[in-house]
């Protein structure tokens, strides 16, 4: 079965173990994170095939990413260089509020460049899902994203997009029309409900912004709503799903293991209505525990939370 394949930057993950100010932390753990190799790892975990296209520094953290993403079984083709490997620090605030501080200006995720592309990983794929931070990166690297694009659709290959504006990357000015580019060439396109607004400006309400999305060429377009669940609109019809209640610890990662888990359900064939509430299972349960992909949860963690078969293969 041919499964997803991704490409961008994963980074070193620094992460504070308990609550307060980074400053008053004695230890950080280390782990690995990455929107597009989340996304991976939640499509793994769900027994469906999975490959990550991306550069890492000839360094321990690039080991240690390469390695966590292989122990995970994602297939993992990266040029190694000697640019160090990129790191992410996060802390949770008092209060709960988690944040991110990258440290990757420069780093291997923006040497990224077509040639890294192996085109027969992507055309044997059965969807090729990219995110709007790798573009973030720099010029070349958006250029990757937009070849990796090109290949998809030339070998008749699925293409998913995972909005994830990141603000602290790019101001909406100079993201608003890659990202906005990269949706009109998209098949399925994941929006959060606080970045819709930025691809749809003159659509009054979230229907009419996901109806503008639609009207670019996007097959399905699917709003996460955080807590509120979610909701798709495909073929003009709007399809909702309410969020799954859980005891939040770690907010981080969960639109990527939904993303991961609707187009693990897409691969299988499943309908819109199992490919969202999978999706809800697997970002409220992407929640409760620390790691932005830890929490992603296997076939049998998914079909205990739901009380069902899950999606077996
Ligand atoms: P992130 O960027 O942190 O990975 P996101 O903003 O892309 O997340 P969210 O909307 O926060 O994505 O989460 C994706 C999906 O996961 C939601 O649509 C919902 O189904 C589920 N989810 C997220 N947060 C919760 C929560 N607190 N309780 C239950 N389900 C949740």
């Amino acid at each position: 079965m041919t499964g997803l394949v991704t490409v961008g930057e994963t980074m070193a993950l620094l992460s504070a173990p308990g609550e307060g100010h980074l400053r008053h932390q004695r230890s950080l753990d280390l782990r690995i994170g990455g929107a597009e190799s989340n996304a991976a790892i939640a499509v793994r975990r769900l027994g469906t095939p999975a490959a990550w296209i991306g550069r890492l520094g000839r360094d321990g953290m690039g080991d240690l990413v390469e390695s966590t993403l292989r122990g995970e079984g994602v297939d993992v083709h990266v040029v190694r260089t000697d640019t160090p490997t990129s790191i992410m620090v996060k802390e949770r605030r008092p209060g709960g509020a988690t944040h991110v501080r990258y440290y990757r200006r420069g780093g291997p995720g923006s040497e990224l460049s077509p040639r890294d592309l192996d085109e027969a990983v992507i055309a044997g794929a059965g969807i090729l899902h990219v995110t709007g931070i790798t573009p973030a990166l720099s010029a070349s690297a958006a250029e990757t994203v937009f070849a990796a694009i090109e290949i998809a659709r030339g070998a008749g290959v699925d293409v998913s997009f995972d909005v994830n504006w990141r603000p602290t990357l790019w101001a909406a000015t100079d993201a608003t029309p890659v990202l906005h580019e990269i949706a009109s060439r998209a098949d399925v396109v994941f929006v959060g409900d606080d970045e819709v607004e930025l691809l749809a400006p003159r659509a009054d309400n979230e229907l009419a912004q996901a109806h503008a999305l639609a009207r670019l060429g996007v097959r399905e377009v699917v709003v996460k709503r955080g807590a509120r669940g979610a909701v798709a609109l495909l073929d003009d019809v709007l399809v909702e799903q309410d969020a799954f209640p859980v005891r939040v610890v770690d907010p981080v990662g969960a639109g990527d293991a939904f993303a991961g888990a609707y187009l693990a359900e897409l691969l299988a064939g499943s309908p819109v209505e199992q490919r969202l509430r999978t999706a809800a299972a697997c970002g409220a349960l992407a929640t409760t525990i620390v790691g932005d992909w830890e929490a992603a949860p296997t076939v049998d963690d998914l079909a205990t939370f739901l009380g069902g078969p899950g999606v077996r293969r």
